[in-house]
């Protein structure tokens, strides 16, 4: 027991060591902490010191910041400012209270350089007001700015006081927990037990300590950057203060200056005022004195005018009856002026009717005129020979070569130009033609000699114009010339455009020409679209009998580069058409159609004439041997043609009742320019060598023939069956004397022949 006791003695005396280890161990840990704790605390004394001192010196600072700049002199500067408004104002009204009195002032004179000068220094006073109104309210706006300031001031004072109030309450808030926390450690001294949580909670407050002394550093620093922030403001608005006193020290200069000026306005004004008063006086004086004499002048006037009143009576009473005997004059004007109007009427009636009358018997005797013309024109030709035959002999040219078969055979009678002999095998024969032109006559010589017939066309008259002789006797030359020397086809137009133009003031005329050709007796249009095309002859519908042409082309020409136009245009078709021109143009009948239309303009009357200018193919006589197929088809149309035409003339001439047109292309379709009083000229060419001469000898009694037939009827027809028959079908070789070549007369029985055919031929006259 004792043992056990001893050791249960033991070991709490173990037990008793260990735990004044422990006590040991916590008391050394306790006065570790203690130290700690104690260190902590004075470091935060320290720092709330120092807090305390920087607080102070802010509180100071705010202080001394507020003695400086602070709100009362920003508030002395506002009153010193309130009081120089004030002032301004005074100013104002009292200038203002001038400026009514100077107006109140009677105007001294209108319209003058003073009242102008007023007028101009009021509207300079008005500007003044208005800027001074402006300043005004610039200097309310100063005022307003400044009370603001104050404002912004006071405010940012009671924020610094809530600050400080703030901080000293931080502070006593720190101090208290500063006592508290001593209290704390000096109970935890006095009770060691506890020491843990004390620790702990020590520790717990320190941090919170800490984090409230960083928050109160925080704050701090930005009460100090309000601090400066004030600062700024507070430039800033001394430098607006700065700026407002300027603007008013220089308002209070515009104002002295306005002042002075309105001074001296008021001066110029008064002196100006005296010198018009002055002046007023002086023109009223004048004007008086002018008056006085004026009133003079118009009292003698009056006394001039009063003695020309009594004049003037007698006269007024004279004028008055003039014009009682004119309104009596005007109250009759329309009566006199009807009858006179009436006897001029029938006089100018009268002389309308004269005039009219003149005119229808001046109409009557120019109708008569033109059918006097008329006839006697008809007279001329019919005397010349409705059908006229005129010879043309060419010159030798080189083509006929030399020697004897270029010698000449042909020579003419220098007494008679209508009389041609050739020398034919020996023989001289004679002919006697309307007339004969020799190698040497000019294209114009012959166009002279046709011209009158040309002309008749205008009339109205249809003329046909035939070259007729063997190829290469000048047919051609004849009608169609060379361009320097051009033939009958263009002279003839040309003379047609001259007489049209003449006549221009009294007629219209249109121009137009045909060009065509028979070969085989089919009749083609050189103009046409299709040369090849046939064309057909026939009877108008109209029942008139006259024959036309359907689809023959027709061109209006109106000078003479219209009529080369279509030559050429003619032409070109015929050469597109045949590759030997020459040849061709030789076997067929070439034909220019002119027509002349016209219309009178007085009396409205129309005339329709045609021009038929023909070159025949040559007359020549194919041999029997030589000519075959188409050559003799050719020959046999041409002959057939050129007898027919030979029947219709002979027929017309000696005035047959039937007239065989229908017998060929080319008489059929000149049949209305062939008969009636219609006028034809046969030109026959001949050539004048000794080759040609058998040819020129059938040409010649072809020619005499035509012009002499003078036959009875029964005995006519005959004549021309024989003529056609013989003379177109022989043949060389086989020429046989017809009984008309018996009329023909050789040299050695010449004289009488020709007598006779003058004698028929003033037979043949008569009987037309
Ligand atoms: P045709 O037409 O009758 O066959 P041309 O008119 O062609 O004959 O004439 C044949 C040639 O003779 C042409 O070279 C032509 O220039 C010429 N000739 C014809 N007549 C005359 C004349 N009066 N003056 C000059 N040369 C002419
Ligand atoms: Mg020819």
């Amino acid at each position: 027991m004792i043992q056990k006791m001893v050791e249960s003695m033991s070991q709490l005396q173990e037990e008793k060591g260990q735990l004044q280890e422990q006590l040991m161990a916590l008391q050394k840990k306790l006065a570790l902490r203690e130290s700690d704790q104690q260190a902590v605390s004075t470091q935060l004394q320290t720092q709330v010191e120092n807090l305390k001192e920087k607080l102070i010196g802010q509180v100071q600072e705010v202080n001394r910041l507020r003695s400086e700049l602070g709100g009362t002199d920003l508030e002395k500067h506002r009153d010193l400012l309130m009081v120089e408004n004030e002032r301004l104002r005074q100013d104002m009204k009292r200038c203002e209270a001038e400026l009514q009195e100077l107006r109140a002032r009677p105007p001294p004179c209108s319209e003058c350089e003073h009242s102008k000068e007023s007028a101009q220094l009021r509207e300079k006073l008005a500007q003044l007001q208005l800027e001074t109104e402006e300043n005004k309210s610039r200097l309310a706006e100063l005022d307003l700015e400044v009370h603001q300031k104050t404002d912004r001031l006071a405010e940012v004072e009671l924020r610094l006081k809530d600050s400080l109030a703030e901080k000293a309450e931080e502070e006593e808030r720190l101090s208290r927990r500063l006592r508290d926390s001593q209290e704390t450690i000096a109970t935890l001294k006095a009770q060691p037990q506890p020491i843990k949580y004390i620790i702990k909670t020590v520790e717990v407050d320190s941090s919170k300590t800490k984090q409230a002394l960083c928050e109160t550093e925080a704050r701090n620093q930005y009460l100090q950057e309000q601090v400066g922030m004030q600062r700024q403001v507070l430039k800033e608005m001394e430098q607006q203060l700065q700026n407002s006193q300027h603007t008013t020290t220089q308002l209070k200069a515009q104002i002295m200056m306005y002042e002075s000026e309105l001074e001296r306005a008021h001066g110029q004004m008064l002196e100006e005022m005296q010198t018009m008063e002055e002046d007023k006086n002086r023109a009223i004086e004048e004007a008086f004195a002018r008056a006085q004499v004026e009133m003079k002048a118009v009292h003698e006037n009056l006394a001039g005018v009063r003695t020309n009143l009594l004049t003037l009576q007698p006269a007024l009473r004279t004028l008055t009856n003039d014009y009682n005997g004119l309104k009596r004059q005007v109250r009759d004007f329309p009566l006199l002026l009807q009858e006179a109007l009436k006897s001029a009427k029938a006089e100018i009636g009268q002389a309308i009717e004269e005039v009219n009358n003149t005119n229808r018997e001046l109409l009557r005797k120019y109708r008569r005129e033109l059918q006097l013309r008329k006839k006697c024109h008809n007279e001329l030709v019919r005397l010349k020979g409705n059908i006229r035959v005129i010879g043309r002999v060419r010159p030798i040219t080189k083509e006929d070569g030399d020697g004897s078969e270029a010698a000449n055979a042909v020579t003419f009678d220098s007494d008679d130009d209508a009389v041609i002999h050739l020398l034919h095998k020996g023989k001289s024969v004679s002919f006697e033609l309307d007339k004969v032109f020799p190698p040497h006559a000019t294209q114009q010589d012959v166009f002279q000699e046709v011209q009158a017939l040309i002309t008749s066309c205008i009339d109205g008259y249809n003329v046909c114009i035939f070259a007729y002789g063997q190829t290469g006797a000048g047919k051609t030359y004849t009608m169609e010339g060379t361009v320097e020397n051009p033939g009958i086809n263009q002279r003839a137009l040309q003379l047609l455009f001259s007489e049209v133009q003449e006549k221009s003031s009294d007629w219209e005329y249109t121009i137009t020409v045909s060009v065509a050709e028979i070969y085989n007796e089919a009749l083609r249009d050189l103009l046409g679209k299709e040369p090849q095309e046939k064309l057909e002859i026939k009877l108008c519908p109209d029942g008139s009998g006259q024959l036309y042409v359907p689809g023959l082309t027709e061109f209006k020409v109106q000078s003479v580069e219209d009529i080369n136009r279509v030559f050429e245009f003619g032409h070109t078709n015929r050469t597109t058409e045949y590759t030997n021109l020459n040849e061709h143009s030789s076997r067929s009948h070439a034909l220019l159609i002119i027509t002349v239309r016209g219309t009178d303009y007085s009396t409205g009357l129309r005339t329709t004439g045609k021009l038929n200018l023909v070159d025949l193919a040559g007359s020549e006589r194919v041999g029997k041997s030589g000519a075959e197929g188409s050559r003799l088809r050719e020959a046999q149309y041409i002959n057939k043609s050129l007898s027919a035409l030979g029947d219709v003339i002979s027929a017309l001439r000696s005035r047959q009742g039937h007239v065989p047109f229908r017998n060929s292309k080319l008489t059929y379709l000149l049949q209305d320019s062939l008969s009636g009083d219609s006028k034809t000229l046969m030109l026959v060419q001949v050539s004048p060598v000794e080759k040609n001469t058998s040819e020129t000898l059938c040409s010649l009694k072809f020619a005499e023939r035509v012009r002499s037939v003078e036959l009875g009827p029964g005995s006519r027809r005959a004549e021309l069956m024989s003529w056609s028959s013989q003379e177109h079908l022989e043949f060389e070789g086989s020429l046989v004397q017809t009984p008309s070549s018996a009329r023909s007369y050789s040299s050695s029985s010449s004289g009488t022949p020709i007598s006779r055919s003058s004698s028929i031929r003033r037979k043949l006259q008569t009987s037309a």
